[in-house]
């Protein structure tokens, strides 16, 4: 552990042991708390700080408040044809994810698309981690989840739909790392809102509007109004459509249905989860899996400095696993006191 003097710089099997202790000491039950100590260890690696460790205190404390069951036993509750439905019984997604991945990647190779459909379940973590798995083991993957009620129709000043995540990842063939996106609808996840509120920093203009829909740089005005969404209303179209699939499609609630029914303390929103799987196999794909990688690393060297999506992030994961994170001291002070 190297001290600086805001941060202190933690290897990756540090960071997951911060991630994992706090779970466990707090109740939630092993299966839980490995698959999220997982997921937040590669949000810090990732340098997606806005869904790693400062994550755990929400799960800590949606614990605490009595709304996230921490020993929930996710049921499968049905793998008819090409849909497999698990309820995660007002648990963590995570854990349930682990169980669902391998049915769902079953399925798809079998039918050539499958879907799977959580319910029940609290989702708080960045969706990278659920879908690049599945193109790793040679599946193309979408994923969408609802997320906080917070982001306005383009031209609009109060919350329309949910930050709404949507995360596609396409395998580009054997060892090679998948072509993979994730994005919230809005401008930025409002988790990020929430860090530059926590470390007294502003924000850029044309993220949010205040609660009388003027545009603000102040991330609490913000908080109290709507983070715009991304792109105007091509953005809001997308985040419209995952709240449709995430939520009624699954019989699920709908971002504002799930901000009702929150104890508010800080953690993630009930909701559900929709991810998708197709195998190019069964599609005609299999064998132009490498033509497509060509495609994308010569669209790579063509047009620098412009990049591809993901490769911020596996270059900052390869430097995590030889240099380990920076994490700020006072997240870690906090995480310690909860170990
Ligand atoms: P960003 O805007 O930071 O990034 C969105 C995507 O665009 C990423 O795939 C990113 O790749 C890529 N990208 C960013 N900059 C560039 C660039 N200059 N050129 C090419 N590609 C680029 O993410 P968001 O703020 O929209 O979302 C952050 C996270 O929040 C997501 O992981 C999402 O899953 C999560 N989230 C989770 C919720 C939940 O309830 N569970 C709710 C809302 C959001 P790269 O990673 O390589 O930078």
């Amino acid at each position: 552990m190297t001290k600086g003097a805001d941060h202190i710089r933690l290897s990756l099997e540090q960071v997951r042991h911060l991630a994992e202790q706090p779970l466990l000491r707090c109740g939630i039950s092993r299966d839980h708390a490995d698959a999220m100590a997982e997921v937040v260890t590669l949000a810090e690696a990732d340098e997606a700080r806005s869904h790693g460790l400062y994550r755990i205190l929400g799960c800590v404390a949606a614990v605490r408040s009595g709304k996230v069951d921490p020993v929930a036993v996710p049921e499968v509750t049905s793998t008819a044809g090409a849909v497999v439905r698990i309820d995660a019984k007002g648990g963590f997604a995570l854990h349930p994810l682990r169980i669902g991945r391998p049915l769902l990647a079953e399925r798809a190779r079998q039918f050539g698309i499958a879907a799977l459909a959580l319910n029940h379940c609290y989702h708080f973590s960045a969706l990278w981690g659920d879908v690049e798995p599945v193109a790793e083991d040679g599946l193309v993957a979408l994923a969408c989840t609802i997320g906080a009620h917070s982001v306005a129709l383009a031209g609009g000043s109060a919350p329309a739909f949910g930050t709404n995540p949507l995360a596609f990842a396409y395998p580009r063939g054997e060892g090679r790392k998948p072509f993979v996106f994730d994005l919230s609808a809005s401008t930025v996840a409002k988790g990020e809102i929430e860090l530059r509120r926590r470390s007294g920093a502003s924000l850029p203009p044309g993220w949010a509007v205040d609660e009388h829909g003027a545009p603000t740089t102040s991330p609490d005005a913000a908080l109290r109004g709507a983070i715009l969404p991304f792109g105007g209303h091509k953005g809001a179209a997308l985040g419209l459509m995952v709240e449709l699939l995430a939520g009624p499609l699954l019989g699920d609630l709908r971002s504002a249905e799930a901000l009702a029914v929150d104890t508010r303390d800080g953690g993630p929103l009930r909701g559900g989860y929709l991810m998708l799987a197709i195998d190019p196999a069964r599609f005609g794909g299999a064998g132009r899996l490498n033509e497509a990688d060509a495609w994308l690393t010569a669209l790579a060297e063509q047009h620098r400095p412009a990049r591809l999506p993901g490769t911020r992030r596996h270059a900052a994961r390869a430097r995590a696993r030889e240099e380990g994170v920076l994490v700020s001291r006072s997240l870690h002070e906090q995480l310690m006191e909860l170990c």
